[in-house]
């Protein structure tokens, strides 16, 4: 399957039309951003190890009952999708508090939530993605309520088998963001599951393996990336 023409430039990927009217290329950069888009660099071999990293966990969630976006890996950097009608809110799941939580609530980093948490935040850089809920999706018309449960429903059995997966190795999945759209009216996990857009600290040193590690200046943020996914089984 070929690219045919560039559709939308994001801040990490870009997306493709093919031959296909139903099927998309994402194709993975290198390029990483935090607060926004405020700050973007580039990170050698990022594009790779996250469209590998998104391609092993979305044929995982998969084969366990979830429908998902993907149809096959097309080389490094790019991965063939269905094309999905976004819905344009994210979906936070979290297991402990961290991040955005944190400064919200004053609580502490790191307290134990249980049982976990489910967020839905506006897709909007210029508004730095606004928490919204579930009357603002239905008065805006971004999402129904069937389609809302559903977004619940599949997020929180998600948890489920991405926490077993991490935990097996030596992984607390912290927190997460999800991306749903519709394909043929059905609801469709879509864009990445990757070390960006999720908190993974190791169990027995709480130490950060992801996107925290940019956003914090921590260094050895692709090490960190690679070093997770040779853990959970993914092919570099
Ligand atoms: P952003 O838009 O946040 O800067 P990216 O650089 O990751 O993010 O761009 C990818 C864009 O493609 C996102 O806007 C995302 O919602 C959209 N997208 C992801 N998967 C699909 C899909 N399967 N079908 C249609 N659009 C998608
Ligand atoms: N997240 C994301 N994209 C966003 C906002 C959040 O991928 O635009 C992820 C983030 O990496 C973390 C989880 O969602 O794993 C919760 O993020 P939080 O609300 O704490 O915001 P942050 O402080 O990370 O911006």
């Amino acid at each position: 399957m070929k690219k045919l023409a560039e559709l939308y430039r994001g801040k990490a990927k870009t997306v493709y039309t093919t031959e296909n009217p139903d099927l998309l290329i994402l194709e993975f950069r290198n390029d990483t951003s935090a607060f926004d888009g405020l700050r973007i660099e580039q990170l050698d071999r990022k594009g790779m190890v996250n469209n590998k990293f998104n391609y092993f966990i979305m044929t995982q969630l998969r084969q366990a009952g979830i429908p998902t976006q993907v149809e096959s890996l097309l080389s490094d950097n790019e991965v063939l999708v269905k094309k999905l009608q976004m819905v344009p809110v994210e979906c936070v799941v979290r297991n402990r508090a961290a991040g955005s939580l944190v400064k919200r609530l004053g609580v502490e980093e790191g307290q134990v939530l249980n049982p976990p948490t489910f967020e839905l935040f506006l897709k909007n850089d210029a508004l730095h993605d606004p928490m919204v809920n579930d009357s603002h999706c239905k008065a805006f018309g971004w999402a129904s309520d069937d389609q809302l449960a559903k977004m619940k429903e599949l997020s929180f059995k998600i948890n489920t088998i991405l926490t077993d997966l991490f935990d097996k190795a030596g992984l607390i999945l912290v927190d997460y963001k999800l991306e749903f759209g519709l394909f043929k009216g059905e609801i469709t996990l879509g864009d990445e599951f990757s070390p960006d857009g999720c908190r993974l600290w190791e169990k027995s040193t709480l130490k950060k393996m992801d996107k925290d590690r940019f956003r914090q200046g921590l260094g050895g943020v692709i090490e960190a990336y690679e070093e997770v996914a040779k853990r959970i089984g993914v092919c570099l």
